[in-house]
This record gives C-alpha cells, sequence and structure tokens, in this order.
C-alpha cells in the first residue's frame, strides 16, 4: 500500500493548471542540447506536463500532447525488458551505484573494467542494449522496444524519429568511445555500430507527455497496467524505481530527490518521468536543460507539483 495521498481528478488538473501557469512565464529557460543537431532546432518554448492516474486517468496542461525525443526516458524501458529477459544475470554486467559524473562520462570505466556504475548512464544503458541484441538483429531488438512502448502506452501511432538517430548516430563520437571502451573490457558482445545502431534509436523514440506518463504507469501501479495485467514483479518494479530515484538524473539525481522527492528519469530532450508510487506517472517536457543536462523548467515543475499534491516517496 502506498502512504500517498489520493488527489482527486478535479483537484490534480487544478494542481497541474496551476504550476503550468506559474511556470509559463519562465519558458525558453536553460539551454537545448545542441550535440545532437538535430535536437537543437526544437523550439525552447515547449512546455507540458501530463500525469496518468492508477484508477485511468490522463491529466494534461499545455504542450502535452506534442511528441518529443525522449532520449534517456527510454533506458527505464530499455532496462524493464532486459531484466525480464536476463534478469538478474543482467547485474554481473552493469552496477547499481549512482556515479556521481555526467551522463556520457568515461572516466570510471578504466578504474572499474568496462562495468558501468548504473544502467541509466549512456555506458551502462548501451550495455543493457546489447543484451537486449542478444540473438537478434538490430531491427528486431529495435521492434522489441517499440512493441512494448506501445503496449505500455496502448497506442500503436508511436515511432522512432528517424531524423534525430541519424543525427545523433552521425555526431555520437563520446557514446562510440563508450562503446568501444566496454568492448575492449569485453563488456559489449556486439559489434560497437550495431549496438549503438539501436541504442540511438530507442533514444529518438517520439513520445507526448500524455504517452510517456501512461507507458511509465506500470510503475507506480506495482507491475501492473491498470486494465491489460502484469508488466513486471512488484518487487521489480519498486527495484527500478529504486534505481530512478539513485541514478536517474546523473550527478544531479541527490539534488532531483530532495528538491522532488520522487524516483525520476531524464532525458537531454528535455523530458522527465516521475513516479509516484501507488499513484501516478508524470511526465513534463520542457526543452531547456540545466548545467546536469535534465530539464531546467521540468524539474522545477515536478517539484512544485509534488509539494502542492503531498507526493514524497519519504513521507507523508
Ligand atoms: N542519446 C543521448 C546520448 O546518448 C541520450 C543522453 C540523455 O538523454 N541524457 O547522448
Amino acid at each position: 500500500m502506498s502512504n500517498q495521498s489520493a488527489v482527486s481528478p478535479e483537484t490534480l488538473q487544478a494542481l497541474v493548471d496551476s504550476v503550468y501557469a506559474d511556470l509559463a512565464p519562465r519558458r525558453g529557460e536553460g539551454a537545448v542540447a545542441d550535440y545532437i543537431p538535430q535536437l537543437a532546432r526544437i523550439d525552447p518554448q515547449k512546455f507540458g506536463i501530463a500525469v496518468a492516474t492508477v484508477s485511468g486517468e490522463v491529466i494534461v496542461v499545455g504542450d502535452a500532447r506534442e511528441a518529443f525525443s525522449i532520449q534517456s526516458v527510454s533506458k527505464v524501458f530499455t532496462l524493464a525488458l532486459a531484466l525480464g529477459k536476463w534478469g538478474d544475470g543482467l547485474w554481473k554486467r552493469v552496477g547499481r551505484e549512482p556515479s556521481g559524473t555526467s551522463f556520457n562520462s568515461i572516466v570510471q570505466l578504466e578504474q572499474e573494467r568496462g562495468i558501468p556504475r548504473n544502467p541509466f548512464i549512456n555506458a551502462g544503458a548501451i550495455v543493457v542494449t546489447d543484451l537486449l541484441l542478444a540473438g537478434h538483429q538490430p531491427r528486431e531488438a529495435l521492434g522489441e522496444i517499440l512493441r512494448f512502448i506501445r503496449f505500455l502506452a496502448d497506442d500503436e501511432s508511436i515511432v522512432v524519429d528517424s531524423a534525430v538517430a541519424k543525427s545523433e548516430t552521425e555526431t555520437g563520437f563520446r557514446n562510440q568511445a563508450l562503446a568501444n571502451y566496454m568492448r575492449a573490457f569485453g563488456n559489449l558482445h556486439h559489434p560497437v555500430d550495431l549496438t549503438l545502431g539501436v541504442y540511438f534509436h530507442q533514444c529518438a523514440l517520439a513520445l507526448s507527455c500524455a504517452q510517456l506518463a501512461k507507458a511509465g504507469l506500470f510503475l507506480a501501479n506495482g507491475g501492473r497496467l491498470p486494465k491489460d495485467g502484469s508488466v513486471v514483479s512488484r518487487e521489480r518494479a519498486r527495484r527500478i524505481n529504486a534505481l530512478m530515484l539513485t541514478c536517474g538524473h546523473y550527478d544531479a539525481s541527490g539534488d532531483f530527490a530532495y528538491r522532488v522527492g520522487l524516483p525520476g528519469k531524464s532525458g537531454v530532450g528535455g523530458g522527465i518521468l516521475a513516479i509516484v508510487p501507488g499513484q501516478a506517472a508524470i511526465a513534463v517536457w520542457s526543452p531547456g536543460l540545466n548545467k546536469n543536462g535534465n530539464s531546467l523548467l521540468g524539474t522545477l515543475a515536478l517539484e512544485m507539483l509534488a509539494q502542492r499534491a503531498g507526493w514524497s516517496v519519504f513521507g507523508a
């Protein structure tokens, strides 16, 4: 059972509207990611919030129905899939500790012999994708990821933005370095270009806040979708939430836990998925990032919404 306060849909809509109204004048703050050229083209004024509740409501405000590049938020879904395929064997190849470094850092890989700290930094997510590739062609592995997301969001219209994937394929030099480094340590089992091909496409999944909140809802609902049954076990949902809380915002994970108090996963497209166990999944989108590569306004919106709704995993 959850100790979160239940909030009625009407109250929730009013809260979400109030957060949006308070922050709308600040749209455009932060810096849009430009190391993936296609992401640099996004309008920095975009701002949306969606809340999907365990009772089946979806509450939206702003640009919450417009698809954006979910980037590293995809790492939550590939982790859930890979755990389903490999179980705890996955943890032989990826750690479960916060890194305290940026999402694309290479420094720890040398000392830790090619085993990434956690599945949410780039190196760790690339290993998770490599695990999903086992026994498959890249196209099949990507198809499996896409089918999973569509199933979770109950929405067959979700697609991968191939222009974003191509853009990152052409400029993903750091990810190539990370992948080659891990391959040298024997922790990448497929050719670097194949694993990265899948990774870049999973990052280029385009979802709206409303779709993303629905896709993440199983993590708020003991591993189950409200209507379609079990996705992962209750225990696994808790553990994914624990990883999101401790590692979901890279070297700002502690700050996010302090300010928002909920498990969350960010992406450089400006999206964040946050989980209110027993209550709801929240997705926010604002492309301007803070210095840690997490959405500046998105984090603020979650901080305000969690506070106004009385949501925190750290106490009633
Ligand atoms: N595709 C991006 C990258 O690998 C994802 C990073 C992110 O969203 N933090 O650089």
